[in-house]
């Protein structure tokens, strides 16, 4: 398999991909090695994790510029999503103990009875990954998954295999055993094989169509399967912000990591009375975004990862004006080597439009002006997905009130686009199903077994 510069067109790699026969070696191999993991005396398994921290610190500027190689990301984004994985890596190595502990939540002497909770791996699972953030994404998954004793197999996105490669490479060098941390590389056909195999849990994150395969695919097997999909994620400005502090938040929101992120800001509702204003920050903010050399520094808007997301963009912009929007900064396609899109803002949209329906993935935005917090929460839930939805306004009480009205897994009150370890990371709808991060999301990678104990 290719691998290519989506910013440039060349070829920086070739890869070996895994057939249907490899992956099903693989399977066995990890199905053999789980039950050796598991028995690691839990300490010892996190002090793993801390050793994979230690190699991706020592790595940091190769695994960037690689990264930036890969997806186009821009290199100061690739950092700041390598610091960000340092972050998450520390929550799970802060809470995993007690977290996975054994729970005794009964005990009656008289009856001598007691009841107790402990967690067990779910065995071998597989977790099929996405581009966009591959370091974020996957090690939601992988990383509480080892500490809780699973083996897993890893299928990085086909556009992310390099850094697939590196993270096996670091968790091998971390003491991880070869066969419980197991690179699955190649496309959709290889992830399909991968699910073939008889699994104990499917960890998933891409898109809404491929997460309904995958559903699909899984749904005989009375597994566990998560889903970490899509969204569409509204905003709403109330008519009492900081107008140009509002307008420079919301369009990081939605331009950050070239728009491609599953919480981008991909809508956006103003109240009448400051609608023109804002439209007017936003446009200026978005045309001081500097395009061009993912590898250099002062770069922002990096390239379009996947080339056949150029199409859906040109068509969401033909679609928009159609139908009336006004086009007020980009539109078009670059000409030229790589795969580029001008960040592009549309004024006087509506529902009717592709833009305002179908997930962009990309630097495209539009913003609708609203006559009330009625209509824009009406506007806001007026979706498939449900990932996050923001309110910007001073006034706390009202951001609760209508933030408690939207229906998405995560809310914002003054900002967007947002994650934390501490939290669980969900999506309600086409969004997906199931969490992780936070204390759920490492649970979410073990069976609660239930214990009854009787004394003679
Ligand atoms: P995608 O659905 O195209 O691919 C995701 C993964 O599925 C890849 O590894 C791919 O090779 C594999 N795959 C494709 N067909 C398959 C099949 N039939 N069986 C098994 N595996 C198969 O998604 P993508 O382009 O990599 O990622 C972008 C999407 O991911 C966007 O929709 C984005 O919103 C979403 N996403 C969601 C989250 C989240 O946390 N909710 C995070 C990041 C990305």
């Amino acid at each position: 398999m290719k691998i290519v510069n989506p910013a440039t067109g060349a070829v920086v790699a070739d890869v070996a991909t895994d057939g249907a026969a490899a992956v099903r070696r693989k399977y066995q191999a990890a199905r053999a090695a789980q039950p050796a993991w598991a028995r690691v005396p839990l300490k010892k398994r996190l002090a793993t994790i801390a050793r994979f921290r230690e190699r991706i610190v020592a790595m940091h500027e190769t695994l960037a510029r690689t990264l930036t190689q890969e997806v186009g990301k821009p290199v100061r984004q690739a950092r700041n999503e390598l610091n960000g994985l340092l972050a998450r890596i520390d929550f799970f190595l802060a809470e995993s103990a007690k977290t996975l502990r054994e729970e005794k939540v009964h005990a009656d002497a008289g009856q001598k009875l007691e009841e107790r909770i402990t967690h067990e791996p779910l065995g071998v699972i597989a977790n099929i990954s996405a581009w966009n953030y591959p370091y974020f994404v996957g090690s939601n998954v992988f990383v509480p998954a080892l500490i809780a004793g699973n083996a897993i197999l890893y299928k990085p996105s086909e556009y992310a295999t390099l850094t697939g490669l590196h993270i096996a490479e670091m968790l091998r060098e971390a003491g991880v055993p070869d066969d419980v941390f197991v690179p699955v590389i190649g496309t959709g056909a290889t992830g399909a094989a991968l699910l073939r195999q008889p699994l104990d849990g499917v960890f998933f994150t891409g898109s809404y169509p491929t997460g309904a395969k995958i559903a699909a695919a899984a749904g005989r097997k009375m597994i566990k399967v998560q889903l970490e999909l899509g969204g569409k994620d509204p905003v709403y400005v109330c008519e009492d912000v900081d107008v140009n502090a509002a307008a420079a938040g919301i369009a990081d929101g939605a331009f950050y990591n070239t728009g491609q992120s599953c919480c981008a800001v991909e809508r956006i509702y103003v109240h009448a009375s400051v609608y023109d204003a804002f439209v007017a920050a936003f446009v200026a903010e978005v045309k001081g975004f500097q395009s061009g050399d993912p590898l250099d520094e002062a770069t922002y808007i990096g390239a379009i990862t996947r080339r056949p997301q150029l199409d859906v963009l040109k068509k969401q912009v033909a679609d928009a004006k159609k139908r009336g929007a006004r086009l007020l900064c980009g539109g078009h396609a670059v000409k030229g080597k790589g795969n580029w899109f001008e960040p592009t803002v549309f004024a006087n949209v509506d529902h009717s439009m592709l833009l305002m329906k179908d997930e962009s993935f990309g630097p495209i935005i539009g913003i609708q002006s609203v006559a009330d917090d009625a209509a824009a929460v009406a506007l806001m839930n007026d979706t498939e997905y449900g990932l996050t939805a923001a309110v910007y306004t001073p006034d706390r009480r009202r951001a609760e009130k209508l933030l408690a009205q939207v229906n998405a897994g995560s809310v914002y009150w003054n900002c967007c686009d947002r994650v934390s370890p501490r939290l669980p990371w969900s999506g309600v709808g086409h969004s997906g199903i199931g969490l992780t991060l936070s204390t759920y999301g490492i649970q979410t990678f073990t069976r609660p077994k239930a214990w009854h104990l009787r004394g003679v």
